[in-house]
Formats: C-alpha cells, structure tokens, sequence
C-alpha cells in the first residue's frame, strides 16, 4: 500500500465510524483493520521503525475520529518512551544495550465517573525477523506480519473503543484505550504506561487486555483467559457470562503480554488468547488465517463481562499464585510460562521470567521441555509433580527440544 492508498484507508475510518454501534463488531471492520495493520507496507511493526509509526498514526487518527480525548503528548494520542534492549535475544552471541524509542497510543473516554477501566493490546511485532523470530533464524530478513500477534487485540481495542462511544448508555466507570508498543523487546510499552498512568493509579478499576484472539479454532471454540484469579469477582463474572466458549481459565495475573504489568501494579487484570499455533512468531501469521467471527464473539463477551462489572464499585485485587488456578505451593519454581494449549508432547514455553531458575540455565521461549531431572514431562501435570519434587537449591540437568534438535540444561532450582 502506498502512502496516498493509507489515506485512503485512515479516511475511510470515518464512514467506519459512522455505522451504528452494535455493528462494531462486524466482521468486515475486523478484517480492515487487521489487514491494514498486517500489510506489508508495516514491516511487521517493528518498535522504533517507520512501520511502527504509521501503524501509530493509524490508531492515533481512529482515535481522533471517535473524539476520545488526547492523554498523549502536545495533545496528541502518541506517548512516546525510551527504553534499552539486549540484542542477545536475536540469537548473536553478544549481548549490545540498544537504546530505541517506543510509542503507545491511547485515549479516553471520559464519563465523568470516578473509575476508569483500561481496555489494550500491544500492536508492535517482530520487524523483519529482527525483534526475536526466535524459534527459525532462516525466517531473518522476511517480514513478520504479525495478524494474530497482535493486530487482532489492536482491531479488538479499536472496535470496543468504536462501542462504547458509540452505544446509547454511559458506562459507570470512565474508559482508557491504550495500544502498546515494546511487547515483543519485553514489555516495555506497559510497563513504562503503568508508571506514568494518565489516571491515578487508586482510580483504575481493572484493565482488559487481548493478546493473539484471531486464532480462535471453530470447532472446540477454545479460549483461554488468564488473570482470572486477580480479582475475586472474575471467575463468576467468566461464567455468568459465557455462552460460546470452551474456557480455558488460568489464574494468574503474571503472563507473556503486558497485563502482567497492570497486575504487578495491585491493579485487577484479564488476558484473553484463543492459543499457539505453528505460524507463532513467523512471517507465516498473515490476516487470511484469522478467524474473524471468532474473534468477533470474544469482543462482544468482553462487553457481557464489563457490563458485569457495573454492578460493582470497584473490583476486588487479589495477588494470585502464578502458576495456575489449581496448583498447590511449591517450595521451588522454574520461572517459567506454559503452553497451555499445546498438545504436541513436552512442555512448551511461552516464556520464561529473567533471573529465574529457567531463564538462568538458558531455556527460551519456544523451548519444549522434555524430561527434568530423572522424570518425564509430558504436560502441564508432569511439570507439577516434578516441581512438588524439588528443594531450593537442587541442581538438575533439563532436557528439550529447540528448533527439532534435542538439548541438556544445567539448571538450579
Ligand atoms: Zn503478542
């Protein structure tokens, strides 16, 4: 797409806008925004690069249209902020501090209540390969589109920013609509959100995030949402209001997107996910794999969910085992974030925790672990008993599978 073809496209957001409010979550508006942000013309949204900003200006003009009000810079929706990141991440054998700049999008909706809510999603991704296409370094050098990782949570924060401006009733809390950049280098986007909130902290009520909803399979209707144990009214609220999905309820507030930075801040979370699949973090995540309808239902469930929350002044924070809703207390962890969803043998990694025991021995995300110590693990439930097993301190060799080729790990719990 070319410049004057992006015009065209940002243009064509105010006949967008102009269309009533349930039909947000209309497919077609979906698929528009998705393809938009996954074209090439993107580069895959690296942090920092040209592609990022115009995936910005995008969401920052969508923004404008629906008159949320700027929390942005000089009265705009961008905030900018800086950050360092380790090149080791791309695999070189040396580590480089490499200082960029970010920028995250957002604005609010302001109902004149005392609670503001926070709907995100992070819209960076990979670049051409640069940012961490760490499971294949032949894809280096082709462009990530990143549909599912995460245009799909961008178009979602689109429409329900669409929705709420546009339904008849004021909601009872205030909303902030916030599109992070950094996810991918680490979290940075949130993070440095989190300590410039554009609200006090005390009068955030709880955030929302969505993190890859486009892959939703349409037969088991799958749909993962962790967070569920940071706020003790979630999981009725989860129920209540569920009738298309099969849950698959996690919860812990901490998790690979940028909740994990609302939480750690005392502040309620959700994450919603539909799961891995194999095109994860390659130039294979296009926007013709979505599953729009999918993704459409989770956006209208989210609203049942917040509706939900009206009825209640302010939710609950509780701080939440990290591991999983039935997991007893281990003396030992691994830091580690499972693949909840992979069927496939082992224990696959989402993502490992810096300066815990996983990240200390050298696992990384995309790692499948295979065997810990002298037990097999072949799920969730094997990497439990394993853990129930061990002391601080307990030295055990790690077996897993990177990239086909099998591996040991030195690594002390
Ligand atoms: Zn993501």
């Amino acid at each position: 797409m070319k410049f004057q073809a992006i015009l065209v496209t940002i243009i064509s957001i105010i006949c967008f806008h102009s269309v009533e409010a349930q039909e947000s979550f209309e497919v077609e508006y979906l698929k528009r925004d998705v393809y938009f942000l996954a074209s090439e013309e993107m580069e895959g949204r690296g942090t920092g690069t040209k592609g990022e900003a115009m995936a910005a200006d995008y969401l920052a003009a969508s923004f404008k249209m629906l008159s949320l009000t700027p929390v942005g810079v000089d009265n705009s929706y961008i905030m900018p902020f800086d950050f360092k990141y380790s090149t080791k991440m791309h695999g070189s054998e040396e580590s480089d501090l490499i200082s960029t700049t970010g920028k995250n999008v957002a604005g609010f909706l302001d109902n004149g209540a005392e609670y503001t809510i926070v709907i995100g999603a992070h819209y960076d991704h990979l670049a051409k390969g640069e940012f961490g296409s760490s499971r294949a370094p032949n894809l280096f050098g082709q462009i990530h589109f990143g549909a599912d990782d995460n245009a799909s949570g961008t178009s979602g924060v689109l429409a329900l920013a669409n929705y709420y401006v546009k339904n008849d009733k004021k909601e009872a809390f205030n909303i902030l609509f916030v599109c992070f950049s950094g996810e991918e280098l680490g979290l940075h986007g949130s993070k440095k959100f989190v300590e410039r909130l554009p609200v006090a902290k005390e009068k955030i009520n709880y955030m929302v995030n969505m993190d890859m909803i486009g892959r939703m399979k349409p037969d088991s209707k799958t749909l993962v949402v962790t967070g569920i144990g940071s706020a003790k009214e979630w999981d009725s609220l989860l129920i209540a209001n569920n009738k298309d999905f099969a849950l698959v309820k996690d919860s812990s507030g901490i998790g690979a997107s940028d909740h994990s930075s609302f939480y750690l801040a005392g502040i309620p979370v959700l994450n919603f996910f539909t799961g891995q699949h194999s095109d994860y973090h390659t130039p294979g995540d296009t926007p013709d794999k979505i599953n729009y309808e999918g993704q459409s239902d989770i956006l209208k469930y989210i609203t049942r969910i917040v509706s939900g929350t009206e009825q209640i002044a302010k939710l609950n924070y509780v701080q939440t085992v990290n591991k999983g809703s039935d997991t007893p207390r281990f003396k030992v962890t691994m830091g580690v974030m499972p693949d909840y969803t992979w069927q496939d043998g082992g224990l696959r990694l989402d993502g490992v925790t810096v300066d815990k025991p996983a990240a200390n021995a050298g696992l990384k995300a995309g790692d499948i672990v295979l065997q810990i110590g002298d037990s097999k693990v072949d799920n969730i439930q094997d990497y439990m008993k394993v853990l129930g097993k061990h002391e601080k301190g307990d030295k055990v060799k790690v077996k897993i599978k990177r990239e086909g080729k099998e591996m040991l790990l030195d690594l002390q719990f």
